[in-house]
């Protein structure tokens, strides 16, 4: 069997990921990331969620200030720069968001992570988690028809699901059942201009369908993701009333579900929706829109209380500035807001394994209740959380690791200076 032995070994080649493991790599460590798609990016890119969320602080001022790290910063700036959209949005309530394209995200990733030398197995995956003491010492990974050993001193689990936690027999943070998914699927030909006038003629068209047709009351919600209408084309977003679990088989069947009824749905608008009388599907993205699945159990789960009283902690390595968003089964969003110009912190202790000392989280995976996971998932919150666990994953002691929780701490208060 081929071996490596790497410093960092990434779980999930998502938001989380990748951000992950460009800061562990800026630590002059060796980084390796295990990915089972073919792709780079996760929901943000095969989902194409299209807005970045979570990366602004709320506000009703005209200029919204980015929350985070100056990597966030730079993050965003770089993606801005090669982007077609170059401001972000007030979007409702004070909530700013910035549109991007799938495709430039996948490409920018791709290059910062080749960039910063970090090596990325795709069409693999973790199957196997052994531990010696309270850590990890080896991962066995299946990548094609081979297993790969790996030989890890610190594992950052990004895979949106605590994989690495599931195999090792761990406690987790389930649910029997989880937020509504939605499909996001792209259509050209949009005659069309204002996103707005769009919306207002989707939900009357499909208001009247569903009645007639008997299709889920949810479909009523079918809308154009904010900032995506552009050039005659533009990405709508369908969420689906079945119930998401953590069977593998249950989300797949949805998706193929999921496709059929966008097949059978879209054809009806093209005919009561006048600017849509030419328009055709492009593309129905390769990845159903699950919002959270089973999570990984650290030393503290964030709770509901923390995020709405905007809770401060002097571990804090990551601000969350986005409300509670929960997608319901017949379509309808619940938000619960924070104050505006506020954020609760998330704890370094949502990232670190209550039960082994190498083992990190990031991204949609991290230790939370399902109410404060509802918040802390938007992409804005994963390239924080990332970036954090990327850094303290790089600490060979629990001295080192405080000074480090203590540094980001510093940082997300002051800047970096
Ligand atoms: C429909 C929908 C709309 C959304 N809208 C927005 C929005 O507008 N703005 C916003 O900011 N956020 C939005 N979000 C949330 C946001 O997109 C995600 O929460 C965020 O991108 C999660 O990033 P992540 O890196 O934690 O996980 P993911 O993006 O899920 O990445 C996990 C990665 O791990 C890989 N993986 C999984 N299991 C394994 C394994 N066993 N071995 C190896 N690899 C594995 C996956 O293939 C994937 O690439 C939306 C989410 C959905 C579903």
């Amino acid at each position: 069997m081929i071996s490596f032995e790497v410093d960092v070994v990434i779980v999930g080649a998502g938001i989380a990921g990748c951000s992950a493991a460009i800061a562990a790599a800026k630590e002059k460590k060796k980084v390796l990331i295990i990915e089972k798609s073919d792709s780079l990016g996760g929901n943000a890119t095969q989902s194409n969620v299209g807005t970045i969320c979570g990366a602004y602080y709320r506000t009703f001022s005209e200029y919204p200030r980015i929350a985070g790290y100056s990597f966030s910063t730079a993050f965003l700036n770089k993606l801005i720069s090669i982007s077609i959209e170059k401001t972000p949005k007030n979007y409702h309530k004070g909530l700013f968001i910035l549109s991007y394209e799938w495709s430039v995200l996948q490409s920018f990733l791709e290059i910062e992570l080749l960039a910063n030398g970090i090596h990325i197995m795709k069409f693999s995956e973790i199957i196997r988690v052994d531990k010696k003491m309270n850590s990890i010492n080896r991962l066995i990974v299946a990548s094609g028809k081979e297993s790969v050993e790996i030989l890890p001193k610190a594992v950052i689990d990004c895979s949106g699901n605590g994989v690495v936690s599931q195999l090792a027999g761990l406690e987790m943070i389930a649910s029997p059942s989880y937020q509504s998914a939605s499909q996001i699927f792209r259509v050209k030909g949009v005659l069309s201009d204002s996103e707005f006038s769009l919306n207002m003629s989707l939900k009357k068209a499909m208001s009247m369908l569903v009645k007639k047709n008997s299709w889920p009351q949810s479909f009523t919600f079918l809308s154009v993701v904010p900032g995506s209408l552009k050039n005659k084309q533009a990405d709508f977003k369908i969420t689906f009333p079945d119930a998401i679990t953590d069977l593998d088989e249950t989300n797949n069947e949805l998706y193929l579900k999921g496709r059929t009824s966008i097949e059978t749905v879209f054809p009806f608008l093209t005919e009561e929706v006048e600017s849509l009388k030419y328009a055709l599907i492009e593309t129905i993205f390769p990845k159903l829109g699950i919002r959270t699945l089973k999570r990984s159990k650290g030393k503290y789960i964030l709770t509901e209380s923390d995020v709405l009283s905007c809770k401060k902690m002097d571990t804090g390595i990551a601000v969350g500035t986005w409300p509670i968003e929960e997608w319901q089964s017949d379509g309808n969003v619940s938000m619960e807001y924070f104050g505006p110009d506020d954020a609760y912190m998330i704890p370094a202790d949502c990232l670190i394994s209550y039960a082994f000392d190498n083992l990190f989280f990031a991204g949609k995976n991290i230790s939370a209740t399902t109410k404060a996971i509802a918040s802390a998932r938007v992409i804005g919150t994963c390239l924080q959380t990332g970036y954090a666990a990327g850094k303290i994953a790089t600490c060979e002691t629990l001295e080192e690791q405080k000074e480090m929780i203590a540094l980001l701490n510093k940082e997300l208060l002051f800047g970096n200076e």
